[in-house]
């Protein structure tokens, strides 16, 4: 991947007392239009002193600075990704080294086997009562106060949580669906996932118990016959199988909902990705697109994304941490 970046900036930011920064830059030739690439690396959020308080003395101007001059003036559309709620509990699969989740469920293999869709239910059942309670974060906050004030378009999200509503946000288009709404693959009928909830536990009663002993981690596969034995449930009005409303891997983006994402991608002047190292195309695709509109974009994520040869600023640092600063210097409180 080529880059056209005529120069390069990375500083270092730890907590204020012990506040250190460390800036290089590199120059590179220009090839065609002239760009500058900024990225900071937020690294406080690593310091196993760190306990989440708010550090910066400058009230982490220096951590979205290379933010505005992009974002200033220009109606956002924001892209998220898990990144986004990792602060809210929800586990991020691609962080802290790990390349996915661990046996991802597939498109194909839930719609023909029953014991992929018994051990989808086996687990989901468990891992609802958890996901349900999960509170928007500072990121999602920020984000509705951008909408609100006008000066963010909307949030295309990755995200299946539903934690951008939450928060307030108006405009959403889940790229990924909900796990709160689930749909008969035989007949299309939507039922709520909270209602399916309380008939998954009618059918597997005790199941809660069961399988809170058998995953003292909250990440393990459940045994076999603990699997086996658990009873599916189906469309109250034909009878067909259940599927959470949801791209599972393999599966593709419906197509109203990629118009209406590139409907709101349309209403931006500038992309900023929120929590996304960008490695499902879904995503990728909006950042592609900018690119070769020449849209400027800026990210927001912990680690590397598939665009950081492509993008005009990026900042290294927990979502929850950077947007809410962001948002403040934007509305000018
Ligand atoms: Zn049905």
């Amino acid at each position: 991947m080529t880059t056209d970046t005529t120069s390069i900036s990375t500083i270092r930011c730890r907590p204020a007392l012990t506040r250190t920064p460390t800036i290089t830059s590199r120059s590179a030739t220009s090839t065609s239009t002239a760009r500058t690439s900024i990225t900071i690396t937020d690294t406080s959020h690593q310091s196993p002193t760190d306990d989440g308080a708010d550090d910066d003395t400058d009230d982490g101007q220096g951590l979205v600075a290379p933010l505005l001059p992009l974002l200033r003036g220009r109606r956002i559309v924001a892209l998220t990704g898990a990144g986004c709620s990792t602060e809210s509990g929800i586990p991020d699969y691609r962080s802290n080294g790990r390349s996915g989740p661990r046996n991802p469920i597939q498109h194909d293999a839930f719609l023909r086997r029953d014991d992929v869709r018994r051990r989808y239910w086996a687990r989901a059942t468990l891992g609802w009562a958890r996901f349900r309670t999960a509170a928007p974060n500072p990121a999602h906050h920020a984000l509705a106060a951008l909408e609100e004030a006008g000066l963010l378009a909307g949030v295309i999200t990755q995200n299946v949580d539903r934690l951008h509503h939450r928060a307030g946000s108006r405009r959403v288009v889940e790229l990924h669906g909900a796990l709160s709404e689930v749909k008969c693959l035989r007949c299309g009928r939507a039922e709520e996932r909270d209602g399916l909830q309380r008939r998954l536990l009618q059918a597997n009663p005790g199941w809660l118990q069961i399988g809170a002993d058998a995953l003292p981690d909250g990440d393990s596969d459940l045994p076999a016959e603990l699997v086996a034995g658990f009873r599916l449930v189906e469309c109250g009005r034909c009878g067909g199988e259940l599927k959470p409303d949801v791209v599972f891997f393999g599966g593709n983006v419906p197509e109203p909902t990629l118009a209406a994402a590139w409907e709101l991608f349309a209403a931006g002047e500038v992309l900023l990705v929120v929590g996304s190292s960008l490695t499902v195309y879904s995503g990728f695709r909006f950042v592609r697109r900018a690119r070769e509109l020449e849209l400027p974009i800026a990210v927001i994520n912990i680690g590397p994304t598939r665009a950081d040869d492509l993008v005009q600023a990026k900042v290294s640092a927990p979502a929850s941490r950077v947007l809410p600063r962001l948002a403040r210097q934007l509305l000018s409180l």
